[in-house]
């Protein structure tokens, strides 16, 4: 099957401010495809002097787009998110071509990213403020919701329309202006969804997009740090470079929302529905072949259903087809590139010179290409280990065998970061204890799929802080200003 799309016009391969142009150096790069390596398309290698255009673009269109009723904001974003789900079968194909996951999963990010655009296009004509009663006579008072003005986009390659769609539509529903720039994996997909939002209706200048090579990426994104025009950073990303966002930004003390790496445990206690469990596992583990945020990373099992799990678990690790996009049958496609694939091998060979035990899988797939790796599990991990201190991002997992409630607890919050967990069990005052204990911003009670666009999305710890989707999701966007009349009479 071809991954190749009907509508030639979604790849521009062109940056846009506020119409489509080149990179003023007129330097490009390649993006190629994880499954082969070969080269699909090539954009623009921006620079300084892009990003610098971008902002202006975006600065100057801040005080037209925030007064645009917040109704007809509301229009162009329906219509937007009409035009995604119109083009799901080409948009899910750039994805899975760019990103390499199987194309159901690249047709069903479009739906999630969608979805998004049409919670925000909602939420747009929501933004209430409040009428505050005042303490004194002849005096009214308000707290009235703003747009922060321009907001500076930054997304990772994983979710290459989601993670941009969660942003810019809260962004734009605010009545703020965008300048994004999408990871250096993944640009084709981004700049497509900004082909749509052009031909929804948002404004020349309202929503600016930038591409550049990793080499180039903080040049770029240094110009909007520093700038104290830019209001606002959303970054999904990893952690160390979300920090250097927020240390950069510190200087215009500019809003933040940062989604940032997570290391999420999921535990299965003795009490539990077995096969519920495998099956949570096997949807929150293996989706876009481990590379999620949210994905499990350290398996806790506890000692009376461990062999019957791992067994389990095993069968169906075993059966998972691995392949390229364009197989319409795989579960399982390419890492994003060499070095994932690499960290990926590394975590597994730490695992079994510290005493793991492969029990499936473990080896990369070099037959297939590249940057495939076989679906593994491991057991005998320990918190020691590589792969239970840093996040994996592939198709391993590593199995840890333990006994009490409070030894699991502690493990599961022994890390830095804290952005989902997952737990199975049947007992109904240890659910509330466990969701309690957990030092997470997502808890999977007896489920492995957490996310949906009426929820808020986002970490505690070293994962990060501000929240996308839900009722909360437009706040970030937002800064609350107090008005006081007096001396009414
Ligand atoms: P990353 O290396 O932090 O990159 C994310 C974005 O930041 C990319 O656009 C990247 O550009 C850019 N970037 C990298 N270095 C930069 C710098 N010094 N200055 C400015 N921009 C810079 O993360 P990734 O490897 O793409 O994504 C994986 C990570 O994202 C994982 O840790 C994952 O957990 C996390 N993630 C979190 C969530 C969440 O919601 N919490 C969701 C998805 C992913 P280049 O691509 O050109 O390097």
């Amino acid at each position: 099957m071809s991954l190749s799309i009907h509508r030639g016009d979604l790849l521009p391969g062109r940056n846009y401010i506020g119409r489509w142009c080149d990179a003023e150096e007129g330097r490009r790069f390649d993006v190629t495809d994880p499954a082969t390596d070969a080269v699909v398309a090539s954009v623009p290698d921006s620079g300084a002097a892009d990003a610098r255009a971008a902002l202006d673009a975006a600065h100057a269109a801040f005080a037209t787009w925030r007064a645009v009723p917040a109704k007809q904001r509301a229009q162009i974003l329906k219509r937007w998110n009409d035009l995604i789900v119109a083009h799901q079968e080409d948009l899910g194909r750039l994805i899975s071509r760019e990103q390499g996951k199987p194309l159901a999963e690249g047709r069903g990010e479009v739906t999630y990213a969608a979805s998004y655009v049409e919670w925000f296009a909602e939420e747009a004509t929501r933004a209430n403020g409040d009428v505050i009663p005042a303490p004194v006579v002849g005096r009214r008072m308000f707290a009235l919701k703003e747009p922060v003005g321009v907001v500076a986009v930054i997304t990772p390659w994983n979710f290459p329309a989601a993670m941009i769609a969660r942003k810019i539509a809260p962004a734009l529903a605010a009545g703020c202006t965008v300048v994004a720039k999408p990871a250096e994996d993944t640009p084709l997909t981004s700049l497509a969804l900004v082909k749509l939002a052009e031909e929804a209706g948002v404004p020349a200048g309202v929503l600016n997009i930038v591409t550049a090579s990793r080499q180039r990426a903080a040049e770029v994104v240094d110009v909007w740090l520093d700038d104290p025009r830019v209001r606002k950073v959303s970054f999904t990303g990893s952690t160390p470079v979300g920090k250097h966002l927020a240390r950069r930004s510190a200087d215009t003390l500019k809003k933040l929302s940062l989604e940032l790496g997570g290391n999420a445990p999921f535990i299965v206690f003795d009490d539990t529905d077995l096969d519920a469990a495998v099956d949570g596992l096997m949807a929150g583990k293996f989706r876009n072949g481990g590379q999620t945020c949210v994905s499990p990373n350290r398996v806790f099992v506890q000692a009376g259903v461990h062999d019957r799990f791992v067994e389990k678990l095993g069968a169906r690790i075993v059966a998972l087809k691995v392949g390229p996009a364009s197989d319409e049958g795989s579960q399982i496609g390419p890492m994003i590139n060499a070095k994932a694939v690499d960290k990926i091998e590394r975590h597994v060979n730490d695992a079994v010179d510290s005493g793991a035990r492969v029990v499936v899988g473990g080896q990369r797939l070099a037959a297939l290409g590249a940057n495939f790796f076989a679906p593994t599990l491991l057991v005998g991990a320990d918190a020691t280990m590589a792969c239970s201190c840093e996040e994996t991002f592939g198709p391993i997992v590593a199995v840890t065998r333990f006994e009490t409630e409070e030894q699991v607890i502690a493990a599961a919050n022994g890390t830095p970061f804290g952005l989902a967990a997952y737990f199975y069990s049947q007992d109904v005052s240890r659910i509330w204890r466990i969701a309690d204990a957990l030092e997470t911003g997502l808890v999977g009670v007896n489920e492995g799929a957490l996310a949906a666009e009426a929820a808020p999305f986002g970490g505690v710890k070293e994962s990060g802080y501000g929240r996308e989707g839900s009722v909360h999701g437009l706040d970030d966007y937002m800064s609350l200003k107090y008005v006081c009349q007096g001396n009414l009479r």
